[in-house]
């Protein structure tokens, strides 16, 4: 049947109405906040993602990304050398060309050459050679990696509204990970291994999850575990919303159920936490022996403390083991490859 047929008959053209391919929209709003709990690479791999989906959906529709930033500063006030990153170098670089429009906490800029198309299917992310380890924790000395550089020396905590104006949110702050209330105000690095009271120290979370938080002396490990509770724990969110708010939740391919993870045998839950959130592998899980408990005991000590009196903190315990392996085996392609995985992963099967 010819086309021009097909358009002459009226009740034909209705009784095929649902079938039609609506018209592609001419423009896309594209949105990311990256917050305190991303990285350069979590918040690059994720922008890229959106990007990359957007062609997918809508082939060639004019794109505009809304970036926004969570906390993210240095001692300055500008901001910290990850969001300067993408801010500075990932997106005038390698995501403008893609866009029609950028908009940024600096302003709109709309790009005066063509929006390009051909979108990568795969974004890599690489370090300098030979400099890889310069980005990651120091597992030789276990120092305080903490973000604020030189922080506040304040000798008591900031309140809640501080920290919560510090992350852009509004009074009255939910848990970072799960939105409930109320919120305490949790150590990113504990004050027993000498983390600051400066307000960058610092995260909004519900009693839940503080109870879970790893002490532990890498900052970024401990916004890592945040980022990774964050997916790991999503269907919490939407607990108090409507059946409606939750279908179009799910129609956007968010979880709207909680994973209840309670009854879970402590082994289980570290075995769980290594994989998702640091990447073992089985190669990796074989690599258990006495010199890897010897390894992890030191790192126990050096670098945790306990927390609420609790003795065995699945979050705690699991970075030692990370961090442990890595000092018996040093191999940095084992490294490289772990971090790899758990940067690839976007949703953490139950
Ligand atoms: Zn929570």
């Amino acid at each position: 049947m010819s086309k021009k047929k097909r358009t002459r008959k009226a009740p034909q053209r209705k009784s095929n109405a649902k079938h039609r391919i609506p018209k592609t929209p001419k423009r896309i709003m594209l949105y990311h906040d990256m917050a305190v709990y991303e990285n350069f690479e979590r918040c690059a791999l994720r922008i890229f993602t959106i990007l990359r989906n957007s062609q997918h959906k809508l082939p060639g529709a004019e794109r505009t990304l809304f970036l926004r930033i969570q906390g993210h500063r240095n001692d300055e006030g500008g901001y910290d050398h990850d969001a300067w990153e993408i801010i500075h170098h990932f997106i005038p670089e390698f995501i403008f060309p893609y866009l029609h429009t950028l908009n940024t906490p600096f302003g709109e800029v709309r790009n005066c050459n063509k929006q390009r198309n051909d979108i990568p299917d795969i974004l890599t992310i690489g370090y300098p050679a030979g400099e890889e380890g310069d980005f990651w924790y120091d597992v030789d000395l276990l120092p305080i990696r903490a973000r604020e550089v030189n922080g506040d020396t304040r000798k008591s905590r900031p309140s809640k509204d501080a920290i919560a104006r510090y992350l852009g949110m509004e009074s009255n702050p939910g848990c970072l990970i799960c939105w409930n209330t109320p919120v305490e105000r949790a150590h990113v690095v504990p004050s027993s291994l000498g983390g600051s009271m400066d307000v960058r120290n610092f995260a909004l979370l519900c009693e839940y999850h503080h109870e879970q938080a790893p002490d532990i002396a890498d900052a970024e490990a401990f916004w890592a575990w945040v980022d990774y509770a964050e997916r790991r724990d999503a269907g919490s969110k939407w607990e108090r919303e409507s059946e409606y708010i939750k279908r179009m939740a799910r129609q956007l391919g968010s979880r709207t159920e909680k994973v209840d993870r309670s009854e879970v045998d402590f082994i289980d839950a570290v075995r769980f936490e290594l994989e998702h959130l640091y990447g073992w592998e089985d190669v990796d899980f074989e690599r258990f022996s006495w010199d890897l408990q010897e390894e992890y005991h030191r790192v126990l000590d050096a670098a945790t403390r306990k927390h609420f009196g609790v003795e065995r903190k699945v979050a705690t315990h699991s970075w030692a083991y990370d961090v442990a392996l890595y000092r018996i085996t040093r191999d940095p392609e084992g490294r490289k490859r772990r971090r790899n995985k758990v940067l690839l992963y976007d949703y953490i099967p139950e």
